[in-house]
This record gives structure tokens, C-alpha cells and sequence, in this order.
């Protein structure tokens, strides 16, 4: 197995990780800010099914949670650290951190796991044969 970057960095920009078409959806309003957009079901292009069957989402789960608990999160820790804020605001900031970063980080997180899933497994790909219906 061999981790394909080229095709982790194409989803992680919002493209298609096939055709390399922008995979943000059209008919959402909030698109045009890319984070908060979701991603559609299928490329508007070649038309690969990007929500795959039930328990696909649990990928772009982890990449929530841990882009949040190990990215967001310990700069309270630091901040607390260095004395900016007491240990009762770290408290509520994590406590509004945790409960707001995860929404505004849906669709980076799974254009991330879209990436990371194809890049392991290249063979997957639409154009390497698998059905586009999955
Ligand atoms: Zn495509």
C-alpha cells in the first residue's frame, strides 16, 4: 500500500480526488465559503459517489474530533500555560470550542478523510474501475 499524496492534497482542496473537479455543492448557498459548505453526494462532473454507504461519515468523525481535541483545543491548554486566561474561562472556552468547532469544520473534515481514504486506496478510484454507484 502506498499513500498517494497527490490525490489527498486534490480532496483536501475540494476537488474531486477522480476528475479533479471543485466538489462543493452547487445548489448550497453557503458554498461559497467552502468551510461550513457541505459536500454533495456525487461529483457534479464524473459523477463518483463521494457519501458512500452507511459508516463512510465515521472517517470524516475522526477527523473532526481530532482536529479539534489535538488542534483547538490545546491552545487553552497553552493559554492557560502562559496565564492569558484563568482556568474557569479555559474551562468555558473549551466548553464553546467543542461545541462550535466541529460545525465549522465539516467539510474540511471530509474533503480530509475523502483524501486520506482514496490516497491509501487509489485502486477505489472510479477510473480504476470500481463501480461508480457504491
Ligand atoms: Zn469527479
Amino acid at each position: 500500500m502506498q499513500f498517494r499524496s497527490d490525490i489527498f492534497w486534490r480532496a483536501a482542496k475540494g476537488c474531486c480526488p477522480d476528475c479533479g473537479a471543485e466538489i462543493r455543492s452547487r445548489k448550497n448557498p453557503l458554498s461559497k465559503w467552502g468551510q461550513f459548505a457541505n459536500i454533495p453526494d456525487r461529483c457534479p462532473d464524473c459523477g463518483m459517489v463521494l457519501r458512500r454507504r452507511d459508516g463512510f461519515f465515521l472517517g470524516a468523525i475522526v477527523w473532526n474530533y481530532t482536529l479539534t481535541a489535538f488542534g483547538a483545543l490545546p491552545l487553552l491548554l497553552i493559554a492557560v500555560r502562559l496565564g492569558w486566561c484563568g482556568e474557569a474561562w479555559a474551562i468555558r472556552w473549551a466548553i464553546l470550542t467543542a461545541l462550535t468547532v466541529p460545525f465549522f469544520i465539516h467539510a474540511l473534515s471530509w474533503r480530509l478523510w475523502i483524501g486520506t481514504y482514496y490516497a491509501f486506496l487509489p485502486e477505489q478510484l472510479p477510473s480504476s474501475g470500481r463501480r461508480t454507484d457504491d
